[in-house]
């Protein structure tokens, strides 16, 4: 076995305990987040059967997906921040947007969405714990912004996603996730007319706790891929 497939199969296997621990069984999907990585990694981890894949950096994401439009079954999520001004790359080469963070990107997204394509799946982004670097709507706005969204076309509103601050402790892990699926359990009563079946929450360190919370994808990096190296500038 290489060292991906046995990433693979351990992150698969925690995902798969600590869904069942919670009566959760089959609920959490795996994204895995490649930024940084080389396409050959994203290659050998298609051909362990993943096919959710999750990109931070827009042109670094869009030269990805290019490199392996032969892989079948291959969905792509984008994850980072992004400037209003490279709405079009994501639009046009993703999937799913997980990191909407203001109305107009919203907007930009669904003027730009090719005809051809099939909506872009989005998600929320939610500055749950109120950091004050964060992007991300503040909880009390989503709401609001989820009414004005739904009328655009192009785009598909299917839940939320967060990034909490770091915690080692698993009781203040949980503290953000359970606050993000009361916030998600209250637009599905608000709008019951929408698919909203996501809550994007969890890392490698706080996966656990964010599926004993609710999530319903987990974003893992470094338990599948190993530690990133920033000695290269990204874009
Ligand atoms: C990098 C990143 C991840 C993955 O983090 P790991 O700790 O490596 O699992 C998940 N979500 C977002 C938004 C990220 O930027």
């Amino acid at each position: 076995m290489t060292s991906i497939q046995k990433r693979f199969q351990d992150t698969l296997n925690s995902i798969h305990t600590a869904a069942e621990n919670c009566g959760r069984h089959g609920e959490v999907k795996l994204l895995a987040v490649s930024k940084t990585k080389p396409s050959e990694m994203i290659r050998e981890a298609w051909q362990c059967g993943q096919r959710d894949f999750g990109e931070n950096y827009v042109q670094e994401g869009v030269n990805k997906v290019n490199e392996l439009k032969d892989l079948e079954g291959i969905v792509w999520h984008f994850i980072g921040p992004l400037q209003s001004n490279k709405t079009r790359l994501v639009t046009e080469h993703f999937d799913w947007m997980h990191s909407v963070d203001r109305v107009k990107i919203a907007h930009r997204l669904s003027d730009q969405r090719p005809a051809d394509m099939a909506p872009l799946q989005i998600c929320l982004q939610v500055n749950i714990d109120s950091q004050p670097t964060k992007s991300g709507f503040k909880p009390e706005e989503v709401s609001k912004a989820v009414e004005e969204i739904i009328k655009i076309p192009g785009v598909e509103v299917r839940g939320l996603m967060a990034i909490p601050a770091p915690s080692e402790d698993l009781e203040e892990q949980r503290k953000p996730f359970k606050a993000m699926k009361a916030l998600l359990t209250q637009l599905q009563t608000e709008n019951p007319q929408l698919k909203l079946d996501t809550l994007s929450m969890g890392m490698t360190g706080d996966m656990i706790a964010a599926i004993e919370e609710g999530a319903t994808i987990v974003r893992i990096g470094t338990a599948l891929f190993g530690a990133r190296d920033y000695s290269q500038p990204r874009k």
